[in-house]
């Protein structure tokens, strides 16, 4: 009837818009969260199975809302992606780990430090101009931050990610492909890129044994580029387990520690040295 179809639209266009209302608080309050540096990160250790200790520590970042307490990055992160806001954020959370190292070093607190590295970011100037002013920095171990791309960021002219990379690495940087094995880079490329690092993506981890031989695959091509393998999302004993007898190198996931915030991460790293 015409009732109900006025009120199908009526019901419509009140749900869009306040979707559309929420949306741009949201983005309101991201902007004013970001010059107010209202983020924090948390930190997952990263297990070396030869060495049996944690080598290194994921950062990742957190929204510290101040009405609604800490939001996950699920929850904003595509938001900064579509709105170009993940370049401010992409280069406070580069500020914040870069400072976190210095401070480690300082400390004593031996352990490397990964930061995610949007490809937004990647194409930002900024990036490359924070990475020189970091690595002059009398303090600042550059050989203990990792920077985490996803495979998305080596499609594209391969001459100048090429060029992009090696002066990355220059400066003495670590370079790791996040989610490996999900993304759509050429793989005839791979071995053309300084790389230090694979972090197998989590779905292969969940899905084994059934993914063994794909996780096979990629520990013989890192090895074939001189590249260690993280995997990434291990929850179980038993992924440990098939990981361990295929020498996979480095596990991070829940089964070992949840992302803790930095209050925690010595002692909880202190723990799983002792296991
Ligand atoms: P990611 O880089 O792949 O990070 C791993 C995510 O998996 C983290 O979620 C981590 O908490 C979660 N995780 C770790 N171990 C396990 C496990 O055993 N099981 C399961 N199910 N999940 C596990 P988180 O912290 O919510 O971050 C989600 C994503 O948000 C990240 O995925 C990354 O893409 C993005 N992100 C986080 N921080 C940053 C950042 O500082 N910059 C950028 N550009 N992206 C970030
Ligand atoms: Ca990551
Ligand atoms: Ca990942
Ligand atoms: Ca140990």
């Amino acid at each position: 009837s015409k009732q109900a179809g006025r009120n199908r639209v009526t019901f419509f266009t009140e749900q869009m818009g306040s979707a559309a209302n929420a949306r741009n608080t949201i983005e309101q309050e991201l902007k004013t969260s970001m010059e107010n540096r209202n983020f924090v990160l948390h930190f997952q250790p990263r297990v070396d199975l030869a060495e049996s200790r944690v080598v290194s520590a994921e950062a990742l970042v957190r929204w510290q809302h101040p009405e609604r307490g800490l939001i996950m990055p699920n929850e904003f992160i595509p938001i900064c992606e579509e709105t170009g806001m993940i370049e401010e954020l992409g280069q406070l959370v580069l500020e914040m780990g870069c400072e976190q190292a210095i401070a480690w070093h300082k400390s004593g607190f031996d352990i490397e430090i990964s930061l995610n590295i949007s490809p937004r970011q990647f194409d930002d100037e900024r990036l490359m101009q924070s990475l020189r002013k970091y690595s002059v920095h009398p303090e600042f171990p550059s050989g203990k931050i990792e920077l985490e791309i996803t495979e998305n960021v080596l499609i594209g002219d391969h001459d100048h990610i090429e060029n992009k990379l090696e002066a990355i690495a220059q400066l003495g940087y670590r370079i790791a492909i996040d989610d490996f094995g999900t993304g759509y880079s050429n793989l005839s490329y791979i071995s053309r890129f300084p790389l230090n690092c694979l972090k197998i993506d989590q779905s292969f981890i969940n899905q084994l044994p059934k993914s063994g031989p794909i996780i096979d695959l990629i520990l013989t091509l890192a090895r074939q580029i001189g590249a260690t393998v993280v995997a990434e999302g291990v929850e179980t004993a038993e992924h440990l387990d098939w990981l361990a007898d295929h020498d996979c190198e480095q596990v991070q996931g829940y089964l070992l520690s949840r992302p803790v915030p930095l209050e925690r991460l010595e002692s909880t790293v202190e723990q799983l040295n002792a296991k």
